[in-house]
């Protein structure tokens, strides 16, 4: 006899309550059932949106930065003491190997909250004295003020990382938050809640609505006439699409998008530290991070051993159960993603890869049959004109390109549509910081790659974004600001 599924409800104006309808959310590593989801009809997020304002219009409208930073730390404190059901979690959601959910999804939750607690309470604002005409002077300073009811749609990739990265810094402004989190990774959003919960929020400041995109949850949140602002992190498909949805009402929009990242490697770098990062950026998270590099472009003197280097440990890649030893990389995120991801293994073929290594579905076992398994995959003999070194696959994979001179190589990873991030590996300073600048991204790593400073700048440009977050650039999005002008 087996145990009835969990249920994960919605979490609205301080409350569960249950959808109108419900879907499964299973687990990729092998098909099984986690847990039946409550979905939000547009009632269920009229409530929350409802219940945002209501908590907008009571006390914690009113909240000192101070409390609010108190509020965060308690937050983070709650998310520590339940850090093992988070990891587990965000395992059953993701499929993902125990120890990355540990390292890098719920450690830098946590540390999402502890930052902004830390930010918000340094942060100033701009003030100047200005001469008059008349002789005299005039001050003007910036008030903040909390944005409002604020939007988060989040998707399932790192879905406790990325949501914490825009709750944390909403609710050290002081606005109230309706979290729509991915259809296929509903859990940690809905364990946020009960730590936000038991820190003390006041009800209505912290609300999840489940469902799926169009004609459903996110959609319905959209179109609320409620909201005053939408922060989203997507495909970029999706970002278009919430951006004419909130174009009648002129809504600031913070958009987190796709990339086709490339990482620039010269003959003058540490062909062993490269190797090493590229495995990394390559692969982490089966390639389902958005900073991930799908395009590795190589100086002709260190091609062969670069992709040599690459292809072995590819190889040495183990796929498996998420707390298996040794197990380093996990399924993609559901059947749906596997299609999209050999359909490019298939167009790469037609358009002239070679495949390096990889390529196919492996098999793992009859118990592992029902997961949503695929080969970490290098290819050869593609160039930019290939659609599969132009789409954004999300999965574990890149192609390796041999470049000759520098001002080929930039020319080459500046040949996209996207502009979320890049990585140079070379040993050469000047060369390094000269080629970092000259990549159009939002974020371009030296000889490293997903560094982190939550203090800088994080987004993208072209397809790959609207917009900054991180820091100071985060406050200016949560925020409204009023300059008041003083004439003596
Ligand atoms: P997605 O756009 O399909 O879904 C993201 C979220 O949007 C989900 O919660 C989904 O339900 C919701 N959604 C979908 N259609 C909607 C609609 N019409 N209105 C409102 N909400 C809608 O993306 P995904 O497949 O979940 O995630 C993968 C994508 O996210 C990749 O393109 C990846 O590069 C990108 N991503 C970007 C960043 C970044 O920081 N730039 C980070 C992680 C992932």
């Amino acid at each position: 006899m087996t145990s009835s599924p969990a249920e994960l409800q919605n979490f609205v104006a301080g409350s569960f309550v249950e959808g109108t309808a419900t879907f499964e959310n299973t687990n990729p590593v092998d098909g099984s059932l986690v847990s039946l989801i409550h979905e939000a009809d547009r009632g269920i997020v009229d409530a929350a949106v409802v219940g945002a304002r209501a908590a907008l219009n009571g006390p914690w409208g009113s909240s000192t930065v101070a409390e609010r930073a108190a509020l965060l730390r308690r937050i983070a404190d709650g998310i520590e003491s339940r850090f093992d059901e988070f990891v587990t979690a965000e395992v059953a959601d993701t499929g993902k190997p125990l120890a990355l959910a540990e390292q890098m999804d719920v450690t830098r939750a946590l540390v999402n909250f502890r930052t902004f607690a830390d930010i918000i309470s340094t942060a100033g604002t701009e003030s100047f004295l200005t001469d008059t005409a008349g002789g005299g002077t005039a001050l003007n300073y910036a008030v903040r003020k909390p944005l409002g009811v604020v939007a988060i749609i989040v998707p399932w990739n790192l879905p406790l990382l990325l949501l914490t990265w825009k709750v944390a810094p909403a609710l050290a402004c002081g606005n109230a938050v309706v979290v729509k989190p991915s259809e296929d990774t509903p859990s940690t959003a809905t364990l946020l809640a009960e730590v936000i919960r038991d820190a003390g929020a006041a009800s209505g400041v912290y609300n999840v609505v489940h469902g799926f995109g169009g004609n459903s949850a996110g959609q319905f949140l959209t179109e609320h006439p409620g909201i005053n602002g939408v922060t989203f992190t997507g495909a970029s498909a999706t970002g278009s699409t919430i951006m004419r949805t909130v174009a009648p009402r002129l809504l600031p929009v913070s958009f987190e998008l796709g990339g086709k990242n490339a990482a620039l490697v010269f003959d003058d770098c540490d062909v062993e530290r490269a190797v090493e990062g590229l495995t990394r950026s390559v692969f982490t998270n089966t390639g389902q991070v958005c900073l991930c590099t799908e395009r590795v472009y190589i100086q002709r003197g260190v091609y062969k051993e670069v992709v040599a280097g690459l292809v072995e440990k590819a190889k040495g890649l183990r796929l498996g159960r998420p707390g298996a030893e040794g197990t380093t990389t996990g399924p993609l995120i559901s059947d749906k993603h596997r299609v999209k991801v050999q359909g490019a293994f298939a167009t790469a073929l037609t358009e002239g890869a070679e495949v390096l290594v990889g390529g196919g579905v492996p098999d793992l076992g009859a118990d592992l049959a029902g997961g949503s398994w695929i080969e970490p995959t290098l290819w050869a003999g593609l160039d930019n004109s290939a659609s599969v070194m132009r789409d954004e696959i999300f999965g574990p994979v890149a192609g390796l390109v041999p470049f000759d001179t520098e001002e080929e190589g930039i020319h080459l990873a500046n040949d996209t549509d996207y502009g979320l991030a890049a990585s140079v590996w070379s040993s050469n300073i000047d060369r390094a910081h000269r080629v970092a600048r000259r990549m159009e991204v939002g974020i371009s790593w030296v000889n490293t790659w997903y560094l982190r400073d939550l203090r800088s700048p994080f987004g993208g440009s072209g397809l790959s974004g609207i917009g900054r977050e991180g820091g100071q650039h985060s406050l200016n999005f949560y925020t409204e600001l009023t300059n008041v002008c003083v004439a003596s």
